[in-house]
């Protein structure tokens, strides 16, 4: 047992400890939700950063670090002193990497494990279709395309340099013309739908899987293409990006929610089947706290999953003060990043933190 997670088993005060984060993706409403529940936070900011944590006032504390190199040396030893629970989220395992997280010292919200499962397209994929979930076929060569498909690189940042084709022929032409080095890549069917990102919260504490919130991303190109008319798109030779801008409140018909509780259900399920590649020990604590699952749903409202994010996701953004659903549910304005919080709060009262520590 670590230092922190031996003091963590004894104290059930929440001010005797503090939830952290890396200042960015979704960090404000964290700190903001670890405030509400009354958990003490800290902010772990690159110089320059700190402006927008100090500018909205949800910083109890900032540590000011110049580089992510200094995680082990400087940032690690303060948050164990601290009592600090880590929240991960997309950009602190893309500054950091899963394979440093999975070697941290202190107090982790989430099973760390699942982070591999959820980072490699085909361990994603033996996961999510163990758990019964309908998936964009994937082609093993260029040669077997024979419907529209995303080609996708490995590691392309928010979606930048995917591109449709739909023939092997027109995969080399864009491929050799574009991306010549490039031979790490992935070729999904192309689901003609609309993109639908369910947010999900699963609490070992409370034994429940809630439903928090839904949004569809804004993404240059793509969500502007459609301004200019398809002639001059061609004239333009425009290729279509999905940089990821921000993100778009949605509310989805009523009567598909009981099919997305079913997915989470069978998500969850199905990730406590998963095990540690390295030890090959079962995950038995498997999936929990915020998760979403990245859907494009088609005119017969046939619902794919294209990605898992295992962790909070920045499409809870919009939602600081609560979303419809949880308006329904909660009787204060419950973000995702304060249901976290009160995860932890109600563990550390009920002396249970080892169960939400990754
Ligand atoms: P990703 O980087 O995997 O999150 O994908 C970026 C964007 O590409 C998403 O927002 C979707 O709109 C689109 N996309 C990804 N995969 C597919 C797919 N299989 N079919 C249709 N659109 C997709």
């Amino acid at each position: 047992m670590t230092p922190a997670k031996k003091s963590a088993a004894v104290s059930k005060n929440p001010k005797d400890y503090c939830i952290t984060t890396i200042g960015s993706h979704s960090a404000l409403q964290i700190l903001k939700g670890a405030r509400d529940e009354g958990v003490p936070n800290l902010a772990i900011c690159k110089r320059g950063t700190e402006r927008v944590y100090k500018s909205f006032g949800v910083a109890d504390e900032i540590l000011l670090i110049d580089d992510w190199s200094e995680w082990e040396t400087k940032v690690e030893p303060e948050l164990i002193k601290r009592n600090a629970i880590i929240i991960p989220h997309g950009s602190f395992i893309s500054y950091l990497g899963h394979e440093r997280v999975q070697k941290m010292q202190s107090m982790y919200y989430g099973t760390k494990e699942i982070l591999e499962w959820e980072s490699n397209r085909t361990m994603e994929r033996q996961w999510l279709l163990s758990a019964n979930i309908l998936m964009p076929r994937v082609f093993e060569k260029p040669e077997d395309i024979d419907c529209p498909v995303i080609v996708k690189f490995h590691g392309a940042g928010g979606g930048f340099g995917y591109f449709v084709v739909r023939s092997a022929e027109q995969f080399y032409e864009v491929k050799n013309r574009k991306y010549p080095d490039e031979n790490d890549f992935n070729i999904q069917e192309y689901i003609i739908g609309v993109p639908l990102y369910i947010h999900y919260f699963y609490s070992p504490i409370t034994g429940e899987l809630e439903i928090m919130s839904f949004d569809k991303r804004y993404e240059s190109n793509a969500d502007s293409i459609g301004r200019i008319k398809a002639e001059d798109q061609l004239a333009a030779k425009i290729h279509t990006s999905y940089t990821i801008v921000g993100n778009i409140p949605l509310v989805v018909r009523e009567s598909m929610l009981p099919e997305f509780f079913e997915m989470g259900d069978r998500v969850i399920k199905a990730s406590r089947t998963l095990h540690n590649t390295k030890t090959g020990e079962r995950l038995k604590k498997g999936l929990f706290g915020s998760f979403c699952l990245e859907t494009i749903v088609t005119r017969k409202l046939q619902t794919f999953v294209f990605e898992i994010s295992a962790r909070i996701v920045a499409g809870t953004n919009p939602f600081i003060e609560g979303s419809p659903y949880t308006a329904l549910k909660y009787t204060v304005p419950m973000s995702t990043g304060r249901r976290i919080a009160r995860d932890i709060q109600q563990a550390i009262k009920q002396g249970r933190l080892e169960e939400i520590l990754g």
